[in-house]
């Protein structure tokens, strides 16, 4: 049997969707199937305001051009996640300050405490597979009296907020909760990522979702922010051709980032049904690798749920008891060769070239390598079957047995 690790929902819906992109609207960049995605996700949210982009990073780039982070400036974020959680900060100029992780994979608000100077400008925790960050210690961190006096203001929205800016990784946690509230309303801003391998896809894209509090008003940033995603033009292509509304301007220094509707009319198709399908498919797929994995005492489970937090069901993030890089390697080559694609989430940023080569060193993030030395990441995708499951389910345990015999 083979197993891909990760499959896109390209069904009927999906492809009849974007027949009509290609055959019936004539209009494929920006236009009525981005902002149609953007009301789903509204909705699905209880959003104030969603802009679709062509990825997470250029959202999240986005983001700190519009709070004017650039260069000598700081951003906090975890040292366990994608490189692009630092990379867009780079990208800006700016400084990721890496800080370790709890035992559930998301940033420890203690480290941030300790990171804070008076050049941060923002902190980007990540809810690692979709389950979310200590949202009410970060917003009580940025709020706290002795941590706004060491705010410096250099831009207009920085002087509106006042103090530091979280903006949620949720590259993964589209779906997520977090006190009954779902992901996208747990912080300043919210960025989801729509690419290939995320729980909802546009091929490349994300959602930047805004959630900011007084004197901000939503509607009139988001206004401002899809301007700034076109080149900083104050009319989309759509809207410039509609009958004597040639004339625009060029409102900022923006980037080009918006979503085509060829690309949100797949990821349309595939929302409207989230909450009703595939959500819920990925919530049991969870729990049979659950349900099953509790029977050995080697396997350490992902956080998924409890009475605080729900998960997206993004990643499952096996990790295995005592097991080093050499083990955990051996065990993903077995399971490799029976046909079943895995993963591992993530190589430590600090252990890969760019980053050692400006200093960071894995050394620091001592739970950070702890998490990473022994975990696999298993298939979750919509579509898997029963018969796949228990195939993946019996050649992991299989595999475990080999290296434990194997390997001394
Ligand atoms: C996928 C991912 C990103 C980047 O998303 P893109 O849409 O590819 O830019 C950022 N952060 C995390 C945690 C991710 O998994």
């Amino acid at each position: 049997m083979k197993i891909p690790f990760c499959l896109p929902v390209i069904d009927k819906e999906v492809i009849d969707e974007m027949m009509d992109t290609l055959t019936n609207t004539g209009w494929l960049t920006t236009g009525p199937k981005a902002r149609a995605l953007e009301g789903e996700i509204r909705k699905f949210t209880n959003a104030e305001a969603v802009l679709c982009v062509n990825s997470w990073t250029s959202g999240a780039m986005l983001m700190l051009r519009w709070f004017g982070v650039g260069y000598g400036d700081e951003v906090i974020i975890p040292a366990y996640t994608y490189s692009a959680t630092a990379l867009c900060v780079m990208n800006m100029g700016a400084i990721p300050v890496m800080v370790d992780v709890k035992e559930d994979f998301t940033i420890d608000p203690a480290n941030i405490i300790k990171a804070i100077t008076p050049k941060t400008k923002a902190i980007i925790p990540v809810d690692m597979g979709g389950y979310p960050c200590d949202y009410d210690k970060i917003n009580e961190i940025v709020n706290l009296d002795t941590v706004k006096s060491l705010f410096r203001v250099d831009s207009e929205n920085q002087r509106k907020l006042g103090r530091i800016l979280v903006l949620s990784d949720a590259a993964h946690s589209l779906g997520a909760t977090y006190k009954g509230l779902p992901s996208g309303k747990l912080s300043d801003v919210s960025v989801f990522s729509l690419h290939s391998v995320k729980n909802i896809t546009t091929g490349e894209g994300g959602a930047i979702v805004l959630n900011l509090p007084v004197p901000f008003d939503n509607e009139k940033e988001l206004v401002f922010l899809k301007a700034l995603s076109l080149n900083g033009q104050n009319k989309s292509a759509f809207e410039k051709n509609q009958p004597g509304a040639w004339r625009y301007d060029i409102i900022d220094q923006g980037l080009k980032v918006n979503m085509p509707d060829l690309c949100a009319s797949v990821g349309l198709a595939q929302m409207r049904r989230y909450s009703s399908k595939f959500l819920p498919e990925r919530k049991s797929i969870f729990a049979h690798y659950i349900k099953e994995f509790s029977k050995y005492e080697w396997a350490i489970l992902p956080p998924a749920k409890n009475e605080k937090v729900e998960s997206s069901y993004h990643l499952f993030l096996l990790r295995i008891k005592g097991f080093d890089e050499e083990k955990r390697d051996a065990m993903i080559q077995y399971i490799g060769e029976k046909g079943v694609g895995v993963n591992v989430h993530y190589i430590p940023m600090s252990m890969l070239s760019v980053f050692k080569s400006r200093g960071y060193n894995i050394a620091n993030y001592p739970m950070t390598y702890q998490l990473y030395e022994n975990e696999i990441t298993l298939p979750v995708y919509n579509n898997l079957t029963k018969e796949q499951l228990d195939y993946i389910l019996k050649t992991v345990i299989e595999s475990y047995k080999y290296v434990i015999t194997n390997f001394k």
